[in-house]
């Protein structure tokens, strides 16, 4: 079978490395390392492999001639437990975690964010992933002593921090060293306005030697939020992504983000959409079963959700006109 490895880095490479020297004694088919995939395929060559953007991934991919790509972050703290991991993220079906660092000006402080995040891990002791968002998470300035409480609650859980990339290029070294010694990963949202400042954002990440993965340019951007109520918020919860990222925020936790950032909306426009849909992990009634539960239902808010509508990428306008958010 031929195979592709999300990334280029370090990690990427030990795992093209096990798989060849290790895994493939022990596969019943064994796996063709084909090429590396990234988001910003510069150098095209590593060692001897291709380095591949999403589109020429997904062509190859098409025509059959790369049949899986492999993510391989699992793999790098301790080889044996990838097959482990893996069954266990099936098992929760790739749920992640999104924990915002920074909503709407206001920072989660970080002792209420340790203990919210204690209190989840009562019930849920495992995630897919675990990605810290905000507005841009790398403003707070306590965004390391985020990565270390998500990774001492989870050690083996793979952890992201997501970022547009503007302040990687001010963050002091300390939050670098954090990133490695966590093994987390740097996740950057390539927009528009960052494109000649790529190649040296890429170059002081691998001189800083953490992981990293370079989305490909973003330049669409899908609308889907309707002033319009719906009849049929279980289709909308169904047909949704955002449901696999759970959010959580202020001692709560939703099926999305839209449950914590309605309230601004609501304010800026005069509008009076659902602000339903979290959960108080302090309920003393709270168990793992509800909380799944609560997880894997429509609420009152999908009302106003519907299939995504695709525009050109843009920044929002000041003041901010209702059609940078709806569509109608
Ligand atoms: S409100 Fe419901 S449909 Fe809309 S993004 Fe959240 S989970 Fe999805």
């Amino acid at each position: 079978m031929n195979v592709a490895i999300l990334g280029t880095g370090k990690q990427s490479q030990v795992m093209a490395y096990l798989i060849e020297n290790g895994y493939n004694s022990i596969l019943a088919e064994p796996l063709n390392v084909a090429a590396y995939v990234s988001g910003y395929p510069n150098p095209s060559v590593v060692g001897d492999k291709a380095v591949l953007n999403f589109e020429q991934f997904a062509a190859f991919w098409r025509k059959g001639l790369i049949q899986k790509i492999i993510f391989p972050r699992e793999v790098f703290f301790e080889a044996q437990k990838w097959a482990l991991t893996y069954l266990r993220q099936n098992e929760i079906e790739m749920s992640e975690v999104l924990v915002a660092a920074r909503l709407n000006q206001k920072f989660y402080p970080l002792e209420k964010f340790e203990r919210d995040f204690e209190r989840l891990h009562e019930f849920i002791d495992d995630f897919g992933a675990i990605k810290i968002l905000g507005g841009e998470p790398l403003l707070n300035p306590e965004v390391s002593e985020f990565v270390k409480v998500c990774r001492k609650l989870y050690p083996a859980t793979p952890l992201h921090v997501v970022t547009n990339a503007i302040l990687l290029p001010k963050m002091p070294d300390e939050f670098f060293d954090t990133v490695r010694s966590c093994n987390a990963e740097i996740c950057i949202s390539f927009y528009p306005p960052m494109e000649s400042k790529m190649p040296a954002i890429h170059k002081l990440l691998v001189e800083k030697n953490v992981n990293h993965v370079i989305s490909s340019k973003i330049e669409f951007f899908n609308w889907r939020q309707t002033l319009k109520r719906n009849n049929d918020p279980e289709r909308m919860f169904k047909l949704c992504g955002y449901t696999n990222c759970h959010n959580l925020c202020d001692g709560k936790i939703a099926a999305c983000f839209l449950p914590f950032v309605t309230k601004y909306f609501n304010a800026y426009y005069g509008k009076n959409l659902p602000e339903d849909g979290a959960l108080d992990l302090y309920d003393p009634n709270l168990t793992t079963e509800k909380l799944k539960a609560h997880l894997l239902k429509p609420f009152e808010r999908c009302r106003y959700c519907t299939p995504p509508v695709t525009v050109e990428w843009s920044t929002i306008k000041n003041p901010s006109p209702m059609t940078d958010w709806v569509h109608d």
